[in-house]
């Protein structure tokens, strides 16, 4: 055990119970999660695994020290879908040209995007692309793992392809929970005649003339979906290391493969310790996805007035997400982003306008419950608590819940500024005669001035310019 630092538990898909989560070295802690594939706007199902694992790093980083987590996320910018969205909206360009700017446009979006839900960038965030061929500075890459699972009898070439061999190796399919049983009476429909059994899946395939491909030892082709991240895992994080995350989708056959080929590549006997899924979001009861057309992008949601006929703002969108249990299906709707704006508006508004303290710790109960596989739902409670505490005004109450909210990646106003957009001229006057009563000591006047307000419904918040210094006074209108 680690003394001094808080037990964190953790639900492990691959043992289907929550653990003790003790990093192979707590000088760097090591996440690994599966990112965008990059050809499209990512809808809001897209940004749950970007949150919860946000969460998870900042609770890592909280735990271990900043510098001490390492968290990788890819981009996927090789793939089918890829190919033809380049060709349909580029016709004119080669079509490398047209994937690049396909890629490119889709990925600074993405950035653009999960920035705005208050997510830290994570340490590295690699391109598939740069992980095909081997590479100047010896970072693993797919070709060469390729190769090795070749030499140690877990892969063959047939009709082309290069297939990774499932019954060479004897636990396969145990973090699905799925035997090669079960695989074969699946894939019986259409068995693939090059095959030698029907659960074996592609590792490198050919490319024809007009699809983007590589010169590997098995001619121009491009990689499977799966061993890219075996690549780029290894890569930053090691042959072993801590979490790999990824939306529960994605648990089979993306990570039952990802497993195959690190561990039978390496030689070793886990890839991950620790397999955590996020549950689905879901619209009337149905995954959210782009292929059956029921989604909406993160920046319709941020940008247009599609959902609910109004913008919302990144950090409501991320509470929204956060309410529900990480591994719980979430059903998206108005009425829950409504509910979040409430929360966070009012937590905002207990903090009374404090000035941002980089760096100020957290409340440690925030930090023990989400140390329990991530329990957002406690967390919240316990923030509650500070909020009516720093309403009271007791002690230092609303640093820390400034601090908390800084922490969790909420901004301490952005709700409330808004409401002084439309500021009706007797409030402005108002509030700045009774800022000069204050400056001038004046405090009777001041408090008139304050109770006259509050019989309108307008509640006064004074908070320190962080900038000058200078006192200010933001308002806001109670319903
Ligand atoms: P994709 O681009 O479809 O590979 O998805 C990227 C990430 O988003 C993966 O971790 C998926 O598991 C996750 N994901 C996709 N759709 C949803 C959804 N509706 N709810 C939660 N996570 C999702
Ligand atoms: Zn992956």
């Amino acid at each position: 055990m680690n003394s001094g630092l808080p037990p964190l538990s953790l639900y492990n898909t691959l043992t289907r119970q929550e653990e003790l989560f003790e990093p192979l070295d707590s000088g760097n802690v090591r996440l690994y999660v599966c990112g965008p594939t990059v050809y499209d706007y990512a809808h809001i199902g897209n940004a749950r695994p970007v949150i919860v694992f946000d969460l998870l790093f900042r609770l890592l980083r909280n735990v271990y020290g900043a510098e001490q987590v390492t968290y990788v996320r890819n981009i996927t910018d090789v793939d089918d879908k890829i190919n033809s969205r380049a060709a349909r909206d580029y016709p004119d360009l080669p079509l490398n040209e047209a994937i690049r700017q396909v890629t490119e446009k889709t990925a600074a979006q993405f950035a653009a995007d999960v920035e705005e839900l208050g997510t830290l960038a994570p340490t590295y965030q690699p391109r598939a692309t740069d992980f095909v061929l081997p590479r100047p500075d010896g970072k693993p890459d797919m070709v060469s793992l390729i190769e090795k699972l070749i030499a140690k009898g877990h892969a063959y070439e047939a009709a082309g392809e290069v297939l990774f061999d499932t019954t060479s190796m004897p636990d396969y399919g145990r973090l699905s929970g799925r035997n090669l049983e079960d695989n074969l009476a699946g894939a019986r429909v259409a068995v693939d005649t090059h095959k030698k059994n029907p659960a074996d899946f592609v590792l490198w395939k050919q490319s024809s003339a007009d699809e983007p491909g590589w010169e590997s030892p098995w001619g121009r082709g491009r990689p499977g979906w799966h061993i890219e991240c075996s690549a780029m895992s290894a890569a930053y994080l090691g042959e072993v290391f801590d979490i790999h995350g990824g939306g529960l989708d994605l648990i089979f056959p993306h990570h039952e493969n990802e497993i195959a080929q690190s561990r039978c590549a390496h030689g070793t006997h886990e890839m991950a310790r620790v397999w955590m899924h996020n549950g689905f979001l879901q619209v009337e009861g149905q995954k959210m996805s782009k292929s059956l057309g029921n989604f909406v992008t993160i920046n319709e949601l941020l940008a247009t007035e599609t959902f609910g006929g109004r913008r919302w703002p990144g950090e409501v969108l991320r509470l929204a997400m956060l309410m529900t249990h990480y591994r719980e299906p979430i059903d998206f709707s108005v009425r829950r982003l409504e509910e979040a704006e409430t929360k966070l508006r009012d937590w905002q508004r207990a903090t009374g306008g404090v000035a941002d303290e980089d760096g100020a710790a957290p409340d440690a109960s925030v930090v023990g419950e989400l140390a329990q596989d991530l329990n957002f739902h406690r967390a919240s409670v316990a923030l509650d608590f500070i909020a009516k505490r720093a309403n009271r005004g007791e002690g230092d109450a609303r640093h820390c819940l400034a601090a908390t909210l800084r922490f969790l990646g909420f901004s301490l106003d952005g709700l409330l500024a808004n409401s002084s957009d439309e500021e009706p001229a007797h409030v402005a006057a108002a509030v700045a005669a009774r800022l000069a009563a204050l400056n001038s000591k004046d405090f009777a006047e001041a408090d008139r001035i304050r109770s006259e307000l509050a019989e309108q419904g307008i509640a006064l918040m004074d908070y320190k310019d962080p900038q000058s210094g200078e006192r200010r006074t933001k308002w806001e209108l109670k319903r």
